[in-house]
């Protein structure tokens, strides 16, 4: 759990587009947030730099009080989730599950154990042998939400996570998410271009046009005013 601080947050890009502009988003502990707008919006890059995957122009982000520019981007205690999954394909799932904590000098018998704990709840366990391309897209998809909760990060994130799925498998693995979440406690930011999936996650809804922040509520707020 993590209290995320977006605090004026600008991105220029170097060929000039102000991609993001002044954003402030103050995310309370387990709180599950939705960054929603058009394609071209900001979105995915006011996500990348809370990941550390762009730098900040302008502003700070700050996950519990600790200002997150000056943390290396492979210390932050932050897990992304992304569209494509970023699965190892070589790899099994075991080894694609346990690769970010075999990184970070786990030892061998809490690799297992939060392989495992991840398998069970995502319920990948008759899958741990597989490589990924004898997997459905589905399984893909928890994979790679496996390899966030292995972590046991203080925060998701998740860049337009389901997005590669068919519109039923997207209704049933949203609905995973949430729940994962809410047990896990785990405060997260979700990238989405679709309202509905929005409105049905989050917390609370932000609303970026044009790199700003056009509307900020819960989605009751932003969605159903009179
Ligand atoms: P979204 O995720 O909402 O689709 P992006 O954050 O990807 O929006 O893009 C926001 C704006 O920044 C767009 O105008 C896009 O063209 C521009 N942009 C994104 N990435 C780059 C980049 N690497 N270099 C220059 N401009 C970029
Ligand atoms: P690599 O070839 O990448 O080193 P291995 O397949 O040898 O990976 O496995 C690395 C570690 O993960 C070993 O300790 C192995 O016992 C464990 N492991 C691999 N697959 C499983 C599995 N399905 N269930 C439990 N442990 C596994």
């Amino acid at each position: 759990m993590a209290t995320i601080d977006i605090s004026q947050v600008s991105k220029i890009y170097s060929g000039g587009v102000k991609a993001v502009n002044a954003v402030d988003i103050a995310i309370r502990d387990g709180e599950f947030v939705v960054l929603v707008g058009p394609s071209g919006c900001g979105k995915s890059t006011l996500l990348r730099m809370v990941a550390g995957l762009e730098n900040i122009s302008e502003g700070t982000v700050s996950i519990d009080g600790r200002v997150i520019n000056k943390i290396e981007p492979a210390d932050r205690d932050i897990a992304m989730v992304f569209q494509n999954y970023a699965l190892y394909p070589h790899m099994t799932v075991f080894n694609n599950l346990a690769y970010g904590l075999k990184n970070r000098k786990t030892p061998k018998a809490e690799i297992a154990a939060r392989v495992a704990e991840a398998a069970r709840m995502l319920e990948l366990e008759p899958y741990l042998d597989r490589k990924p391309r004898a997997l459905s897209g589905g399984q893909r998809q928890r994979v790679a939400m496996g390899r966030a909760i292995v972590r046991k990060p203080a925060a998701f994130l998740f860049d337009e996570p389901l997005s590669n799925l068919d519109a039923k498998l997207r209704v049933s693995m949203r609905g995973e998410i949430r729940r994962l979440q809410r047990r896990l406690g785990t405060t997260a930011i979700y990238v989405t271009h679709d309202q509905l999936e929005a409105m049905t996650l989050a917390d609370r809804l932000v609303v970026l046009n044009g790199g700003e922040i056009e509307q900020i509520g819960t989605p009751l707020e932003v969605y159903h005013q009179p």
